[in-house]
């Protein structure tokens, strides 16, 4: 895969193009119009954000999530998405992300109806929630319940992952993998499993996503007797607390240069927000948990859970798209199932 890009430009101020008009370029069929941007392919992941609410604060949270957010899905959304789900097989996956997911208090009835229906379930679990007082039976509900689980390590050293998660917070994500693996994680083929997320720690892409997993598990493995099933890369978006250190060092330029003159026109058709339809607390749906973080809304008609019918309705439709959206399409692009070309 090449990273190059002729036309784009050195810095966003000079950029004669948006991210739609690339997008366009790049889903372009030889001798037909350019269509106008992002559109929507079939539907088949709902991902909610659960609560803001988390018990970390870390330096690089796009939902700039901590202990003193309190917005939560409620009893009324809960219902509606269950009976969404219920209304949509093509839905095959739930995905759970906040905050931290596991503290809403409607989390166990949320997974276990979604199981109960078949469902993919999916817990970003960010490994140190499993030892807050009130969650010491969480992992063995998410083993027993066939949850996947998508956990953040940004390293497998304590000071890069201490440096964007703050202090303490290494050694308990170790402690959380311990758990996880006795209930069987991560070891392929028994269903459960388990995947690790890094981010960079500052404006700079992600390695190869396939070299670092090589690293991930040999380090885990040798140090600590981990095992887990895939580890995923994501670009760090230049949105909320990573744009604000960007704006405090004075990077905010150079990165959305990086972001740009790194375009791969190769990432587009597998974008996330093609197939994905983003739920907030409120019920409000968004093309992506990025756009949700900005209240960009929705490029489709449909604004609300409480208006959705079907999910069929939405193929076709626009996505909203902005500058950030280029951190979804540089190198080997990125996603919530971490890139989306390997680097070549
Ligand atoms: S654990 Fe995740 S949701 Fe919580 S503050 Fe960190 S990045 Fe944000
Ligand atoms: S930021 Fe969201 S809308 Fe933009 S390309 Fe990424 S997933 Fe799609």
């Amino acid at each position: 895969m090449s990273n190059e890009l002729p036309s784009a430009p050195a810095d966003l101020n000079a950029k004669p193009a948006s991210f739609a008009h690339y997008v366009s370029e790049a889903l372009a069929t030889p001798g037909e119009a350019l269509q106008s941007g992002l559109r929507r392919t079939a539907c088949t992941t709902l991902q909610l954000n659960v609560t803001t609410r988390c018990n970390l604060a870390c330096h690089h949270c796009h939902v700039e999530s901590g202990p003193k957010r309190t917005e939560a899905m409620d009893a009324r959304v809960i219902a509606r998405v269950i009976e969404v789900l219920a209304k949509n097989p093509q839905l095959t996956t739930l995905d759970l992300t906040g905050g931290a997911p596991e503290m809403s208090e409607h989390f166990r009835e949320l997974v276990t109806e979604a199981r109960k229906l078949g469902r993919r379930v999916i817990d970003r679990c960010n490994l140190t929630i499993l030892f807050e007082p009130s969650q010491q039976d969480t992992a063995q509900f998410l083993a027993d319940q066939g949850v996947e689980i998508i956990a953040s390590l940004p390293c497998y050293t304590a000071e890069n992952v201490e440096n964007q998660r703050g202090r303490g917070v290494f050694n308990k994500s170790i402690e959380g993998l311990h758990m996880l693996c006795a209930l069987g994680y991560g070891k392929p083929g028994n269903g459960l499993k388990l995947d690790l997320v890094y981010n960079p720690g500052g404006p700079f892409l992600p390695p190869s996503q396939a070299e670092l997993e090589l690293e991930y598990r040999d380090e885990l493995s040798t140090r600590f007797d981990i095992t887990f099933n895939n580890l995923f890369t994501i670009t760090n978006m230049p949105i909320k607390r990573f744009a604000h250190d960007l704006e405090r060092t004075g990077q905010v330029s150079e990165y959305m240069s990086l972001l740009v003159n790194h375009f791969n026109p190769q990432t587009v058709e597998a974008l996330m927000c093609r197939e994905t339809l983003s739920v907030a607390y409120d019920g409000s749906l968004f093309d992506c948990d990025f756009n949700q973080a900005l209240a960009i809304p929705i490029g489709a008609n449909i604004k609300s859970i409480f208006d959705l019918d079907t999910v069929d309705g939405l193929e076709g439709q626009i996505v909203a798209t902005d500058e950030h959206c280029f951190g979804c399409t540089a190198g080997a692009g990125s996603s919530c199932g971490g890139a989306l070309k390997e680097n070549g």
